[in-house]
C-alpha cells in the first residue's frame, strides 16, 4: 500500500447550472486502486446549495477514477455520485438518471456519443483577444487560425489537453473557435486500439473531469474560462456542446433509415430536449451564427442551420452517426444522454404514448 491524494469531485446544486468542485483526502491505496478502494465521503451541502444547514452532509459516492495529472503518479482523481444519507441518488444526482435510462434501453443498443465542449476564455470582464473598450476585428480569421492577431489562449488550450491524455480520457481532438477566446475540445467516441465504448454515462464522466481540468489549468493563467452558451451578444458566435450520437443501429447497413426514425421522434420531443439543453439557451439558438432557432425543430445533411445535423460522409456511407447542434456549451452531459437515449430508444420518459 503507498500514501496518495485522492481528488474527490461532485457536481453541486447551483441555479440554474450546476458546478463541478472538489476537495482532497489522503488515502494508503494499492498501486493501481480499484473504485471500491475509495470510501464513501461527504461534503457539506448547505455551502453547495444540496442540504439545510442544519442537516448538512451529502454523502459522494465513487463511481469513476483517473490518474491525477495535476499531482502525479499515485494521486487519483474520484468522480463522485451524490448520495442521502439512506443511500439513494440525491435529487441533484443527474447522474443516477441516465444511468437508469442507458439501463432500460439495454447493452444491446451500445449507444456511443461524442461531445464537443466549446468554452470561452475571459481576462477581466472581456474575452481574450478583446480590447479593454470596444470589439476585435469581425470573425472570420479565428476559427482554427494561427499567429498572435488569429488566436489567444493556446497554451491553455494545450496544457489542457496534456492533462486530459495523461488522466486517460477519450480526447478526440481541439480547435480556435469562431470568436477570439473561444475554444473547443472533444471527448467521447475515437475508435482508436485499446478504446472502451464510448457510452453516455461513461463519456460524460469524462467530459465533467475534463471541464473540471479546465478550470484548474486556467488559475494558473489568471484567466476564467466560462461555459455561458452565448458570452458576447451581437454578432459573435455562441458556444455549444454539439452532442453526436449513435446506436449499433445507425452504425451499420441501414443505419440512415434507423436515424431518420430517430428524427420523427426527435421532432415529438423537441421542447423535451431544449428545456435540458442549458441556461440562456434562447439567446443562442436564434437562426443565425450556425443554429437553428429555438421553437422549431429541424433536421438535414451538412446543414449547420439545423437543429440536427447529419454529415456528409454519413450521408455518402449509408450509416453512422448523427449530430445534435442544440446543446448549449453549459448544458449537464448525464441530462442531455438521458434525454437522446429515452428518445431515440423509447426509454423512460420518452416513451411512446400506447395507441388505443
Ligand atoms: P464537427 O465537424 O461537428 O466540428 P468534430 O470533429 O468537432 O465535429 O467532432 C466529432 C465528434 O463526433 C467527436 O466528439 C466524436 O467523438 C464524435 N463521433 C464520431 N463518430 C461517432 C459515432 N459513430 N457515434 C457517436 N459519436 C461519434
Ligand atoms: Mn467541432
Ligand atoms: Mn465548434
Ligand atoms: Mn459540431
Amino acid at each position: 500500500m503507498t500514501i496518495g491524494r485522492a481528488e474527490y469531485l461532485w457536481i453541486d446544486g447551483a441555479e440554474p447550472t450546476t458546478q463541478i468542485r472538489s476537495k482532497t483526502r489522503i488515502l494508503d491505496l494499492s498501486e493501481n486502486p480499484t473504485i471500491e478502494e475509495f470510501p464513501i465521503w461527504n461534503f457539506d451541502g448547505s455551502s453547495t446549495n444540496q442540504a439545510e444547514g442544519g442537516d448538512s452532509d451529502v454523502f459522494m459516492q465513487p463511481v469513476s477514477v483517473f490518474p491525477d495529472p495535476t499531482r502525479g503518479p499515485g494521486d487519483w482523481l474520484v468522480l463522485c455520485e451524490t448520495q442521502n444519507p439512506d443511500k439513494t441518488p440525491h435529487e441533484s444526482n443527474t447522474r443516477a438518471r441516465a444511468r437508469a435510462a442507458q439501463d432500460e434501453a439495454g447493452e444491446d443498443v451500445r449507444a456511443w456519443i461524442g461531445f464537443e465542449q466549446e468554452y470561452t476564455l475571459f481576462e477581466g470582464n472581456v474575452p481574450l483577444g478583446f480590447p479593454k473598450d470596444g470589439y476585435p476585428e469581425p470573425q472570420g480569421p479565428y476559427y482554427c487560425g494561427v499567429g498572435p492577431r488569429n488566436v489567444y489562449g493556446r497554451d491553455i488550450a494545450e496544457e489542457h489537453m496534456e492533462l486530459c491524455m495523461i488522466a486517460g480520457l477519450n480526447f478526440y481532438g481541439i480547435n480556435a473557435e469562431v470568436m477570439p477566446g473561444q475554444w473547443e475540445f472533444q471527448i467521447g467516441y475515437r475508435g482508436l486500439d485499446g478504446d472502451t465504448e464510448a457510452d453516455p454515462v461513461a463519456m460524460s464522466d469524462h467530459l465533467w473531469v475534463a471541464r473540471w481540468l479546465l478550470h484548474r489549468v486556467s488559475e494558473a493563467y489568471d484567466v476564467r474560462v466560462s461555459l455561458d452558451c452565448k458570452p458576447v451578444k451581437g454578432d459573435w458566435n455562441g458556444a455549444g456542446l454539439h452532442t453526436n450520437f449513435s446506436t449499433d443501429a445507425m452504425r451499420k447497413k441501414g443505419g440512415l433509415d434507423v436515424m431518420e426514425k430517430a428524427m420523427k421522434n426527435m421532432e415529438r420531443r423537441h421542447m423535451a430536449h431544449v428545456a435540458v439543453y442549458g441556461a440562456g439557451l434562447e439567446h443562442r439558438l436564434t437562426g443565425i451564427h450556425e443554429t437553428a432557432p429555438l421553437e422549431e425543430f429541424s433536421h438535414g445533411v451538412a446543414d449547420r442551420g439545423r437543429s440536427i445535423r447529419i454529415p456528409q460522409p454519413v450521408r455518402v456511407k449509408g450509416y453512422g452517426y448523427f449530430e445534435d447542434r442544440r446543446p448549449g456549451a453549459n448544458a449537464d452531459p448525464y441530462q442531455v444522454s438521458e434525454v437522446l437515449i429515452e428518445t431515440v430508444c423509447n426509454v423512460g420518459a420518452g416513451r411512446l404514448e400506447s395507441v388505443a
